[in-house]
């Protein structure tokens, strides 16, 4: 098994119902056991601002599926979701489904990064992750403590008393 860990985003549909739907087909994956799911956190959309907030979250799923085959499990489960793929970069969606790390690999190919490119700037990734594991490091070996020190949690809220566990 490979300890991985997955963010959920959604601010369409209601965002809340999406990604507590998502934790409960994160729990239906093949080959896969999930272990935990964060609290819900609201936060302000990147890109246009012109859109909803974001209800985000963080799951942590040991699983046997590879990089890519957990990817394809992914946007299968965005894509039954009803997302619609735009043109536009960071617009609404219904739900997005991003790998954020796969044990302490490093993957770069056309289709996949990991760690996710971006995840070090995302006060919702990290806050997030940090409610999970709190003593992780990356894979170059930088400890998530110094990425939380760097990105302040301004904007971010954390809901209580949601559906977290789906
Ligand atoms: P961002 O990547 O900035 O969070 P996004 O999540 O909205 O933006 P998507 O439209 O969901 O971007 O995905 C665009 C492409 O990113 C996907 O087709 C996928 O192949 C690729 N991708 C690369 N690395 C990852 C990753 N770690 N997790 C999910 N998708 C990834
Ligand atoms: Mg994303
Ligand atoms: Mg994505």
């Amino acid at each position: 098994m490979q300890r991985c860990f997955i963010a959920l985003g959604s601010n369409q549909a209601d965002p809340v119902a999406q990604v507590s739907k998502a934790f409960a087909e994160l729990r239906a994956l093949p080959q896969s056991r999930l272990l935990a799911c964060s609290s819900l956190y609201r936060s302000a959309p990147l890109g246009p601002q012109d859109q909803p907030a974001f209800i985000n979250a963080v799951a942590m799923l040991d699983t046997t599926l590879q990089p890519e085959a957990l990817l394809d499990a992914l946007q299968d489960i965005e894509q039954r979701s009803g997302r619609v793929r735009k043109a536009e970069r960071w617009g609404p969606r219904i739900l997005d489904l991003d790998l954020l790390l796969y044990a302490d690999r490093i993957i770069d190919t056309p289709r996949l990064q990991v760690p996710h490119y971006h995840m070090h700037a995302r006060s919702f990734v990290l806050y997030p992750l940090a409610e999970l594991a709190a003593d992780l490091t990356m894979p170059d070996g930088t400890p998530l403590q110094r990425l939380l020190d760097a990105c302040p949690s301004t904007g971010l809220q954390r809901l209580t008393g949601t559906a977290a566990q789906g």
